[in-house]
């Protein structure tokens, strides 16, 4: 590492570089992400400041694919990128790949080789299959200085990194010699960054002043951290974003989310929708040291979003969850409107995010609001004990306290004052168990009074009827 040394510095000074002093219109960030694996929030979390502060100062966001490592770019993953960004709702104002302007490239490294700023090198290999010839800047060995919007004025001496290779061949600039050029033609004035590229920016600057470009504002961004501190990566259960989106979890929240790992508004507030946070965040606010991705605070954000949400989508997108599940598609679930709608408002309290209904789904919680409960009628009796005669007595009783109920206030509250004298004469336990047995044909599964209400008089009436047939 190169010796980095941080001092106090003034803000307004370094977020408006003197060419965009006047207007924030002229300023430019990208995300540069390297299609070689899938990207996960970590990675994402680069291109969520990126947007934000374009779009905070009517600037431009750029997408550049840097696919120039042949070997281990792959289209699938670049496609990734292109979806997730989509779905998150961060749109770009260009996007093109590094290996596109390999021509460039070329040109670039073949103007400062005439200049005599970089030479073509005479090598050693090392072992077989390594190059005799490489293209190699010609340190100035100088001191260098710049003021990075997170960290501070940070100063180093190049003369510690030598003349550093820029170029296999005239066909082949490494990294950093791509993304400078690149970074130059697409005018970017702020490189908002992982930490992890604080080391290579020395080697930039040196390049950015050969080719007489004008030094951008750096921002190197905390790294974000998993749980035992160490950096976050798929290893350590780091997820995709589509991932995310498959598993039921709103763009917003995970915007939200992502934009609160190393950034803090200085307020309470922790729920932010895209406009606010394109209005509240600055890169002022960003911390230096790591920041830690927590999924169970991922999941609240989430459900803070759900609740924002107008009912109707939401109930619809629930809806949706659980007639495309697994189990409705074996059990061919019938749709009945009147559960769906009674149903829904509960259980949206109940979920963090839609893909908590699969769970649900698959934990059995749904299969007696949509199909017929299918039970031995010895589940009938409370605690295996007394006689079916006994439990069909208490059913008949039921039926009768519950069909005197108005069928427009058919509430489990009504449900209940209708019942409970009687159940605390006859027994709860002897009254309420076959009660729940012949609504949901699960000893777990919520009280009867609440199914009663969400399955609607008809149904339950017509089950508690089933359930006294098979007293016999
Ligand atoms: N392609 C680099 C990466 O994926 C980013 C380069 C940069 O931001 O300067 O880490």
């Amino acid at each position: 590492m190169i010796g980095l040394k941080n001092q106090k510095f003034s803000l307004s000074a370094l977020l408006m570089p003197e060419r965009s002093a006047l207007s924030g219109a002229s300023i430019v960030t990208r995300f540069a992400p390297s299609p070689t694996g899938l990207l996960h929030t970590g990675n994402y979390r680069t291109a969520v400041f990126a947007y934000l502060f374009a779009r905070q100062n009517k600037g431009k966001f750029i997408l550049r694919i840097e696919d120039t490592d042949k070997i281990r770019s792959k289209k699938e993953y670049e496609e990734n990128i292109i979806e997730s960004l989509g779905w998150l709702g961060l749109e770009y104002d260009e996007m093109y790949r590094q290996s596109e302007r390999s021509i460039a490239h070329k040109q670039s490294l073949q103007k400062l080789l005439d200049q005599g700023k970089v030479y073509i090198s005479k090598e050693t290999p090392q072992k077989p299959g390594d190059r005799t010839e490489v293209i190699r800047f010609k340190n100035p060995n100088k001191k260098i200085s710049f003021t990075d919007a997170i960290r501070g004025r940070i100063e180093f001496d190049t003369t510690e990194l030598g003349d550093f290779v820029v170029a296999k061949d005239l066909d082949e600039p490494i990294f950093h010699f791509a993304v400078v050029a690149d970074d130059i033609f697409s005018g970017v004035t702020h490189i908002i960054r992982g930490e992890d590229h604080i080391s290579n920016t020395p080697r930039q600057i040196l390049i950015y002043e050969a080719l007489k470009a004008p030094i951008p504002t750096y921002a190197h961004l905390p790294l974000v951290l998993a749980q035992d501190k160490s950096k976050l990566s798929k290893r350590k259960g780091a997820k995709a974003i589509t991932e995310y989106r498959d598993a039921g979890y709103l763009p917003e929240a995970l915007i939200n989310y992502m934009a609160l790992i190393g950034w803090n508004p200085g307020t309470e507030q922790e729920i932010f929708s895209k406009n606010d946070l394109i209005r509240t965040f600055s890169l002022d606010r960003v911390q230096k040291s790591g920041a830690i991705f927590s999924e169970e605070k991922l999941r609240w954000v989430n459900k803070e979003h759900l609740k924002l949400l107008p009912a109707e989508g939401r109930e619809r997108e629930v809806a949706h969850w659980i007639f495309n599940s697994a189990q409705a598609k074996k059990n061919n679930w019938n749709r009945e409107d009147g559960v769906l709608n009674r149903l829904v408002p509960t259980l949206i309290e109940r979920i963090e995010t839609y893909g908590d209904i699969q769970t649900m789904a698959d934990a059995g919680e749904f299969d007696y609001y949509f199909a017929k409960p299918i039970y031995d009628s010895k589940m009938l009796l409370w605690k295996g004990k007394g006689e079916l005669s006994a439990t069909k007595t208490r059913l008949e009783k039921i039926i009768s306290l519950l069909s005197k109920i108005n069928d427009k206030k058919f509430t489990a509250a009504d449900v209940k004052s209708a019942v409970w004298d009687y159940a605390e004469k006859e027994g709860r336990g002897e009254v309420l168990s076959p009660f729940r047995i012949a609504l949901s044909g699960k000893e777990k599964s919520p009280d009867p009074f609440t199914l009663s209400e969400i399955l609607g008089k008809d149904t339950t009436l017509a089950r508690l009827k089933k359930a006294v047939e098979k007293c016999i």
